[in-house]
Parts: structure tokens; C-alpha cells; sequence
């Protein structure tokens, strides 16, 4: 454990604070990156630390496991090389024969995953619409071991009871994990609102950068389930490396300020977009008229950085006013300082149910005025 553990209910000090400490051998403010695969041991054959092995536990990485966890209100956490390593961690640590449920509108590599790799290895699962409370208790039965939820959806931003469908998987025997990559710890902090686990791709806003890949798994308890799953982590081998780790505990003491910073601007857009004539459909909670901006306002503290409309007309419209965008880039992925649009349909290929005239928008640091001024050259050409 760290020596000065941060204790403050406030999100700024845990994202500045909490898995540092000056680094005890030269008092370097700012830590080092452990780069050493290996590390010694003493005469008696005991480690230092518990550090052995960096697969096992590397110094980087038990650092941003405190802060992840911290940031959370979680006991432990577990960081993965990618979003994807996490998510597919906590369906490797139910075991066999398990009854899953998750979904429709959800991460296409999740459900890829679930449909294409777990679900040969016979995990059994039901894909439901999770804004129909009744759907989910339907699809219960005794197999059920987890139930998964995506809130803001993706790509359309539905919104999920948190509260209400971690009580019915407790009430059969099962749990709720959360992926709280879009709105993050500060905006959502579902296992206060009754989860059982949360995923990331820290990936998107808690890199923040565009320049790293990762993912994280926080859990309420550190109990035998949370065992599991760091043994997958470990024996799986699915680490970040120790760079990784440190770029992104850079990127952390500054998310707080940012998410602020991407949910005002995306406001903004979504406001001047929901007042467009081009613009059919505008999917982001704290729109009034969105269909889940009650429950939204409930359990969100932020809104988000992500949003998608969907354009009047169909994919060759849609496509029309991304390849107009000046300002925005056209590429796939979220959370980083600059905007990015994309035609969803086309980045998830054949199998996708995403509409056809749908665009998905990260909305960055950007001035919003400037990405107002975009946005509307691009429906207006
Ligand atoms: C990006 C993303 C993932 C997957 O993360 P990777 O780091 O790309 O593996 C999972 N869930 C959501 C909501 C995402 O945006």
C-alpha cells in the first residue's frame, strides 16, 4: 500500500494523490517507470514488497490499481492491456456453464466477444433491451451469474437503471458490472449506486490522450469472485505495460477538469445540433427530450463527451457531412482532447445494427464555438 494514502471524498485530490508517493529511494517527486521484469531477492528468499515477477505485480501498475480503485470507491482493482482484457477477465472468472446477460445496445467488441469467443466456450447468455426492467427479469433464470451494463449505451446512449438492475442480480444470486468508460468515475460511480464490479478502457477519457491503450477492472469487494479475476490477469497475462501505467497516472491527475471541460462543450454541440434542421435525431441524456434524461439526472453526475446523431436521409447523407468536417477527425475511438466523428455503421462492418444515417461524436477540449462552427459547414455543404 502506499505510505501516505490519500483519504478525501473529492475526486481532484484522489486524482492527483491517491497510489502516489515520492519515490522512497530518491525522493523524485514524479515516479519512475519500472521497466525491470525481474526483481531481487533477499538472502532469506523473500521479495520486497510482494514484487517478484513484473506479469505478477510491477510498482506502475499497483500504483494506478490504488488510484483506479480510489477513484471508484472500490476495495481493489486490477488493470488489463486493453479494455477488451478486462471485459473478457470477468467472463473468464464465472466458469463454465454460467448464464450471462447483456445488452443490445452495448460495445460492438463486447458483444463480438460474448457472440464469437465466449459463447463457444459455452457461456450461455441473453441479449436484451436493459432500459425494460421487465425484459431483464424475464431473461433471469438460475444459471444467471452476472448481469452487464453499458450506461450511456453505445452508440445510442441509451440509459440503464444502475441501481434498480443491480438489485434484481442480487435478488437471484448474481452480479452487476458496470463499463463506465463513457460517463467515468466522474461522471457515474456505479458501485456506489449498487454495482458489484466496473470496468474501463482507460483507453478513452482516463487516458485521455489518444495515445495508449488499457483497461481496468474495480471491484466493490476484494472477495473470492475479485480473485478470479486477477488470477486471469496474471496467469492470462493480459498486463499493461509499466509505460502505459505511468502515462496514464499522468493523465489521471487531470481528468476531473477535463470531463468537466467535455461535458460543457458537448452540451453545447448537442444543444445547437438539437435545433438543426439537417439533424433528425440527437442521442444525449441531458437533452430533456432524451428518453432516459430522468434516470440520467438521477445517477450522472456529467453528461459526457459522447454523443450521435442521426442525419435526415440515410448512410450516403450521413457520410456526406463527415467527409465535410474540418475541425473534427474522422476516426474511431473516444476521450481524447480532440474531436472525432464517425460514420459507426461503416467502422463495425457487415453484422451491425447501428442506423445507417448514425454518427457517433467524441466531442473534445476544443472551443465549442469552433466545433459549432464545423459541425455546421459540414450540414450545411
Ligand atoms: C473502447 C471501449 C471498449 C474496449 O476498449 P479497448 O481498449 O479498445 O479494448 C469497451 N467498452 C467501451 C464502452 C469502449 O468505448
Amino acid at each position: 500500500m502506499s505510505r501516505h494514502p490519500a483519504h478525501s471524498e473529492h475526486l481532484e485530490t484522489l486524482a492527483i494523490h491517491a497510489g502516489r508517493q515520492p519515490d522512497p529511494a530518491t525522493g523524485a517527486v514524479m515516479p519512475p517507470i519500472h521497466l525491470s521484469t525481474t526483481f531481487e531477492r533477499a538472502a532469506d528468499g523473500s521479495s520486497i514488497d510482494g514484487y517478484v515477477y513484473t506479469r505478477t505485480e510491477n510498482p506502475n501498475r499497483r500504483s494506478l490499481e490504488e488510484c483506479l480503485a480510489a477513484l471508484e470507491g472500490g476495495a481493489t482493482a486490477a488493470a488489463f492491456g486493453s479494455g477488451m482484457a478486462a471485459v473478457a477477465a470477468i467472463f473468464q472468472a464465472l466458469g463454465a456453464h454460467a448464464h450471462v446477460i447483456f445488452p443490445e445496445d452495448v460495445y460492438f467488441g463486447t458483444g463480438r466477444l460474448l457472440r464469437e469467443v465466449l459463447g463457444p466456450w459455452e457461456l450461455d447468455y441473453s441479449v436484451v433491451d436493459m432500459t425494460e426492467l421487465d425484459a431483464v427479469r424475464a431473461a433471469l433464470c438460475p444459471q444467471t451469474r452476472l448481469i452487464w451494463v453499458e450506461t450511456p449505451s453505445n452508440p445510442l446512449l441509451k440509459i440503464t437503471d444502475i441501481a434498480a438492475i443491480a438489485a434484481l442480480a442480487h435478488a437471484a444470486g448474481a452480479r452487476c458490472a458496470v463499463d463506465n468508460t463513457w460517463p467515468s468515475p466522474v461522471g457515474q460511480q456505479p458501485l456506489a449506486l449498487g454495482a458489484d464490479l466496473v470496468m474501463h478502457a482507460t483507453t478513452k477519457y482516463l487516458g485521455g490522450h489518444s495515445d495508449l491503450l488499457g483497461g481496468a477492472v474495480i471491484a466493490k469487494e476484494a472477495d473470492a469472485f475479485f480473485e478470479r479475476i486477477r488470477l486471469v490477469q496474471t496467469l492470462g497475462g493480459a498486463v499493461p505495460s509499466p509505460f502505459d501505467c505511468w502515462l496514464l497516472m499522468r493523465s489521471i491527475r487531470t481528468l476531473p477538469y477535463r470531463m468537466r471541460a467535455h461535458a460543457a462543450n458537448a452540451q453545447r454541440v448537442a444543444e445547437f445540433l438539437a435545433g438543426h434542421p439537417a439533424v433528425a435525431v440527437v442521442h444525449y441524456p441531458a437533452l430533456a427530450a432524451h428518453p432516459g434524461h430522468a434516470i440520467a439526472r438521477r445517477q450522472m453526475t456529467l453528461f459526457g463527451g459522447m454523443l450521435s446523431i442521426q442525419v435526415r436521409g440515410g448512410a450516403t447523407e450521413a457520410l456526406a457531412v463527415a467527409a465535410r468536417v474540418k475541425l473534427f477527425t474522422r476516426a474511431t475511438s473516444l476521450g481524447g482532447v480532440e474531436s472525432l466523428i464517425e460514420h459507426r455503421a461503416s467502422v463495425e462492418g457487415p453484422h451491425t445494427t447501428t442506423p445507417p444515417n448514425l454518427l457517433r461524436i467524441s466531442i473534445g477540449l476544443e472551443h465549442p464555438d469552433d466545433l459549432i462552427a464545423d459541425l455546421r459547414q459540414a450540414l450545411e455543404g
